[in-house]
């Protein structure tokens, strides 16, 4: 099997990259390498002998077609993307080139393959879902309601995936995921972040008053659904993919600032004491909480990590991995 992934030296990217690999994909990562792109997330595999990395921006048409169709791939798994809300607040133009324009270009050369079992996986979020209040749960019919630049700019490139399925017949499954963590996360995203200033003592800042909600996911669970779904999904449909592990901003801050106190105590005090509350996020979400159950029933796949043990594995992570977060 010839695969290539997009954003393969992102967070995301670079774990579906080694799972491909173990399970015997050929594989071309496909990555400008913005800020967020970091090979050295891939230094364990950089030299096997089914790995091709090519520096490529999604928004090149022309070399983005050069690349694909000289592969051949039996499968693209498109996860290339701005990714950080709060830099589509600041600066949404890069969001709405890559995230946009770029899936557009990918749609177009892709139906320039001529293989019978090729399939485009369009790697996307539950943030396109909007927000929930108190209760329930995210399906894959609950109607799109974006309301940052970065989930309408995600939301933009799900009706393009879906309509080159509808009107060309473009092999496209669409999956939607909730929040990922695990190593290899940019320290942007909350959990590197609150980690890396906690031991870096300095302010940990929690938006609002830290009660917004999110569903996480070990970023291993998410790349095997990504996997599954390629293997055994439905062309044309969607799956959502969650974890079941819904945890309120300001808690999940103080169980990591808890387990950080048991594993690297500061000299006095808790890594807590170093919380501050700062103004609420502009159009700040509420809360996301994911229903698995079509993937779950549809293509036996379910999440294996449980959160405890996720959260103080990546703890550990991060913390002996300094080189790399200090590097970008
Ligand atoms: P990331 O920011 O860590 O990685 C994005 C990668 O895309 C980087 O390597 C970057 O260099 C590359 N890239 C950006 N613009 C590009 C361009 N124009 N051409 C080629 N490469 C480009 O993001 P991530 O967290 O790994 O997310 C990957 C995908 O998964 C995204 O599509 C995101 O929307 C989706 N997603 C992420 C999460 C999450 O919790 N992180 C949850 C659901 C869905």
């Amino acid at each position: 099997m010839k695969s290539i992934v997009t954003g393969g030296a992102g967070f995301i990217g670079a774990h579906l990259v080694k799972l491909l690999l173990e399970k015997g994909h050929q594989v071309l990562n496909l990555d400008a390498l913005t800020y967020s792109g970091n090979l050295n997330s891939l230094k364990s595999i950089a030299y096997h002998h089914n790995y091709q990395f090519l520096q490529l921006d999604i928004c090149d048409a022309v070399k983005l077609e050069s690349a694909i169709i000289d592969f051949q791939p039996d499968a693209i798994f498109h996860l290339a993307a701005e990714s950080h809300v709060d830099n589509s607040i600041a600066a949404a133009g890069a969001f709405m080139q890559t995230n946009i324009i770029g899936t557009f270009n990918l749609l177009e050369t892709a139906r320039k393959l001529k293989n019978r079992n090729f399939r485009f996986i369009h790697v996307s979020t539950d943030e396109v879902y909007g927000a929930l209040g108190e209760t329930g749960a995210f399906t894959e019919e609950t109607p799109y309601q974006p309301n940052s630049p970065y989930s309408a700019s995600k939301a933009a490139s799900d009706h393009l995936a879906r309509a080159w399925n509808k009107t060309y017949g473009l092999p496209v499954l669409i999956t939607h995921c909730s929040n990922n963590y695990g190593g290899f996360q940019f320290p942007e995203k909350l959990i590197p972040k609150v980690l890396i200033n906690a031991v870096s003592n300095k302010e940990i800042s929690v938006y609002g008053t830290g009660k917004n909600v999110r569903d996480w996911l070990h970023v291993q669970d998410h790349v095997e659904a990504l996997f599954a779904v390629w293997e055994r999904g439905k062309i044309g449909e969607t799956y959502n993919i969650g974890g079941g592990k819904e945890w309120r901003n300001i808690d999940l801050i103080r169980e990591i600032c808890q387990q950080l106190d048991q594993i690297k105590p500061k000299y006095e005090g808790s890594y807590q004491d170093q919380i501050r509350f700062v103004a609420d996020r502009a159009g700040h979400d509420f809360r996301y909480a994911i229903d698995n159950s079509k993937i779950e029933k549809e293509l036996l796949w379910k999440p294996r990590f449980d959160f405890e043990t996720g959260i103080k594995e990546t703890i550990l992570w991060y913390l002996s991995n300094e080189e790399w977060w200090r590097e970008k």
